[in-house]
């Protein structure tokens, strides 16, 4: 068997368009799926992946490490840019679908079997809805509470808020008594019994990622995640000794050099690898057996497309430091029909069963993708008071 052709396919989901990645094979009728999204950079990904099938187009695509490492090593530059980190990952999932098709079982399967039953998904407040989650304003503590509660009705046991404001290397006590204010009113809003994560979005300098942690130490937080950029592996080193509040991070890293450096430093407790970036499920299983040796939990980035999701699932039945899935349900209403599921999620726990199809276990249906050709992401920029340029 060989691989025949790569084609992409481009859904647009309003703030993002879903890179869809389809292996097709000598075998009639065997194909495998993958996602390779980055908002902001579609086109480029696209590119890079017709670059990278000119190395493995005829190539066996059940010898998925070989391939793998032909996709990272040759072409003379290594796989860690973003760009063809994405690419490579979103093949990687489509070859080991394949090879899950291959051998009738669900990737899960392929690496020992499933360690545990169920799966907890999070959500973002407003379930992935643009405009609840990143631009619901900080002044606006009520709404988030308003939020945290329509989470908790839907049956999640843990959300995620936006409640730091972006900040000038150094601001004064308003934006930390922002943050605090709308962490207090969720809280109020949800009891003790849920989990509540605090998403900083790798804005904050390490001095104000420090104020942000010490002012929302009190409230319990399931995780407080990127306080700071994960180039300042200092301060993110810094905040994790200072609070007992666990620190996440990892979603912008793409390869298990970074994740080395990363928990050789001692500077976070949860893992947000995320499969479309970091080398899809090759990558994803060596950092995972690297977080291993420093018991760090793992909690994936995923607000991506469907495919990235059960990818995501089908690693976490696999690995034992899995402790809780991204989820985004309301980002696009058609989101159901473009792409089916093998996994089933109960609506009532928001907790999720193995899937027991083939490979990833998704069925695709092209036909509905095209109703959902690319249009240019929306922009989302961040500039300060003064005029100058933020993170967004
Ligand atoms: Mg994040």
């Amino acid at each position: 068997m060989r691989i025949e052709r790569i084609e992409t396919l481009v859904c647009h989901a309003r703030m993002r368009n879903w890179v869809f990645v389809k292996v097709l094979t000598s075998e009639p009728g065997l194909v495998g799926w993958g996602e390779a999204t980055l908002e902001w950079h579609t086109r480029s990904v696209l590119g890079a992946i017709d670059d990278l099938a000119t190395l493995i187009v005829g190539e066996d695509p059940c010898r998925v490490e070989h391939v793998w490492q032909m996709m990272w090593r040759q072409h003379f530059w290594h796989g860690s840019g973003i760009v063809r980190a994405t690419a490579i990952s979103g093949i990687d999932i489509a070859l080991w679908d394949i090879v899950g098709k291959v051998h009738g079982v669900p990737c899960h399967r392929l690496w020992g079997g499933p360690v545990r039953d169920r799966i907890r998904l999070y959500c973002h407040l407003g379930g992935g809805h643009m405009e609840d989650f990143y631009e619901t304003p900080v002044e606006e503590a009520n709404r988030f509470a308003e939020l945290a509660r329509q989470a908790v009705s839907e049956g999640f046991t843990a959300f995620k808020a936006m409640a730091v404001p972006p900040t000038l290397p150094l601001e004064g006590l308003a934006p930390v008594r922002a943050a605090e204010r709308c962490v207090a009113a969720m809280r109020d809003a949800v009891g003790e019994a849920v989990d509540i994560m605090v998403d900083c979005h790798a804005r904050p300098s390490p001095a104000m990622g420090m104020q942000f942690a010490k002012a929302l130490e009190p409230y319990g937080l399931f995780f407080l995640e990127e306080p700071c950029w994960p180039e300042a592996r200092d301060g993110l080193r810094a905040i994790r000794q200072a609070v007992r509040t666990p620190i996440a991070t990892g979603e912008r890293l793409t390869s298990l050099y970074q994740f080395r450096d990363l928990f050789a430093a001692g500077a976070c407790d949860v893992c947000q690898l995320d499969l479309t970036h970091c080398g899809g499920f090759t990558g994803a299983r060596r950092i995972a057996a690297l977080a291993e040796a420093y018991r760090i939990a793992l909690a994936p980035h995923n607000p991506q497309g469907p495919i990235s999701t059960a990818a995501t699932l089908e690693f976490g039945f696999a690995e034992p430091s899995f402790v809780i899935c991204e989820s985004v349900h309301r980002d696009v209403p058609w989101r159901e029909d473009v792409v089916q599921v093998g996994y089933h999620v109960d609506p009532k726990s928001r907790t999720v069963t193995a899937n027991t199809l083939p490979g990833i276990g998704v069925t695709v249906n092209e036909e509905e993708i095209r109703k959902h050709p690319f249009q240019q992401e929306l922009l989302q920029r961040v500039f300060y008071r003064d005029g100058s340029v933020g993170d967004w």
